[in-house]
């Protein structure tokens, strides 16, 4: 009988998150003041944070970082998460690779999200705060954060990227269902929002204008705390839970994974299934390909250049070392709303120059194609951005074919796409095109930033 579920206790959770900081041969640049350019430290974080986040947030020290246990209680109302073995997909492609998927779809949200959203909220309440504030772009992070705020007792305030907000509306329902208060940005609100508006009536809002704007929020109002879903390093923390269940099942499984994909945003959900593993390779000298899977339209990894940039539009947030498109950078309106960031975050910049993994970029009409097969398949209609991952995939798996490996690869379903059927009715109807930007305006917009 063939074996295709793999199912942990909850007993069996891990009770640790896992910090590559501590583990990395070189460490990541620190992130740094926009002004003075000096190195920047807890207390200057501290402001915008939560503090216990700031402190996972530099830590290059301990490797091992304990769950609290009342987030532990929370988990376990959805996780484990359950391992699967992609049979249907493996026998759809003829290849003889072993294609395995870490399910994050299965939580009340529908994404990985939830896991970073509950610490946040958690160490933001022991700390007194009793406001939250933060931006989404596809409004899955703006989901989970209303649900953990609301778990919590805490007010939360949600910036949507503008365009989002019209192609997915049900996720400002499930937003304000929770109970929290959602406004689409750029918004006169803020500071930030009308400097945008003014400059451009008709912008559609980024990831860069949301935040932008949650962290003015967070900055000028009293018992007020900014949270994050993806990019930081305290976000990928949260999320080692997905990879360190993932290890314990394809133990169960008797394999060990050739390849670790994901797609990539920020990196959250990317480094939640792959440091775990990719500690193997940094400690125990195991050989696995950890590939993050970006579309073209906002191809940071594959064709941005290691500097340091800001993480938002408007320039509030440090200087962060990483591989950017610039913070004025504009990404096509693409379905996937959640992999339209300009930067790679820290850690997984530095992965990158030290050789340990690598992007691939993946055009718009080959991941529907992907996660068509994958729904037709697997039953499980994957989210846009997952379907990168499924993409990069498929391609590995088509090449297993033509070498007769069996590979065994390991991928992240990082969400379900249940809201955003009216992505699929485009694909299905003929109306999506594939989006490529211009080195020209790569290296235009690469201006605003600070060599390295
Ligand atoms: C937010 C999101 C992403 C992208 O964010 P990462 O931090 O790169 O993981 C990917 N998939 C889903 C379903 C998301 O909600």
């Amino acid at each position: 009988m063939k074996q295709k579920k793999y199912i942990l206790q909850e007993s069996e959770i891990p009770t640790q998150w896992y910090n590559i900081q501590a583990d990395m041969k070189t460490k990541p640049m620190p992130p740094i003041h926009p002004a003075t350019h000096e190195p920047l430290k807890v207390e200057d974080l501290a402001h915008i944070f939560p503090l216990e986040c700031c402190k996972q947030e530099l830590d290059t020290e301990h490797a091992w970082i304990d769950i609290p246990e009342d987030v532990l209680e929370k988990y376990k109302y959805y996780r484990a998460t359950p391992l699967v073995r992609a049979y249907a997909l493996e026998e759809a492609l003829g290849t003889p690779a072993h294609i395995y998927f870490k399910n994050e779809s299965v939580n009340p949200l529908g994404s990985h999200k939830i896991n970073s959203a509950l610490p946040q909220c958690y160490y933001a309440k022991q700390e007194g705060t009793t406001n939250v504030t933060t931006e989404t772009g596809a409004g899955q992070w703006g989901a989970a954060l209303s649900y953990a705020a609301k778990v919590y007792g805490l007010e939360a305030a949600v910036y949507q990227v503008k365009i989002s907000m019209r192609q997915k509306p049900y996720r400002s329902s499930i937003m304000r269902t929770f109970g929290a208060t959602v406004e689409g940005s750029p918004s006169m609100s803020t500071r930030a929002g009308k400097d945008i508006i003014t400059a451009d009536p008709n912008h559609q809002g980024s990831l860069g204008t949301a935040i932008s704007e949650a962290v003015e929020l967070a900055t000028t109002t009293p018992n007020c705390k900014y949270t994050l879903g993806s990019v930081l390093n305290h976000v990928g923390l949260h999320q080692t839970i997905i990879g360190l269940e993932a290890e314990k099942q394809m133990a169960m499984a008797g394999e060990y994974p050739d390849m670790v994909i994901a797609c990539f945003g920020g990196g959250s959900n990317f480094g939640g299934i792959a440091f775990p593993f990719m500690r193997h390779n940094i400690l125990d000298g195991k050989t696995t390909e950890f590939i993050a899977a970006e579309p073209n339209s906002c191809p940071k990894l594959t064709r941005g250049e290691f500097r340091y940039d800001f993480g938002d539009e408007a320039g509030y947030t440090p200087l962060l070392p990483m591989y950017t498109l610039g913070h004025n950078f504009r990404p096509a309106n693409i379905h996937a709303g959640g992999l339209r960031y300009h930067g790679a975050g820290v850690i997984v910049s530095q992965l990158i120059k030290d050789g340990l993994m690598h992007g691939v970029d993946i055009p718009q009409l080959e991941s529907f194609d992907a996660g068509i097969l994958f729904a037709r398949t697997e039953g499980i209609i994957p989210a846009p951005e997952s379907c990168h991952a499924i993409a990069a995939t498929i391609r590995e798996a088509k090449k297993c074919i033509e070498t007769g490996e069996e590979k065994v690869i390991l991928f992240n379903l990082s969400g379900h796409g249940l809201i955003d059927m009216t992505a699929y009715d485009n694909y299905l109807s003929g109306d999506l095109t594939n989006y490529r930007i211009t080195d020209e305006e790569i290296q235009s917009n690469l201006e605003g930033t600070l060599e390295i």
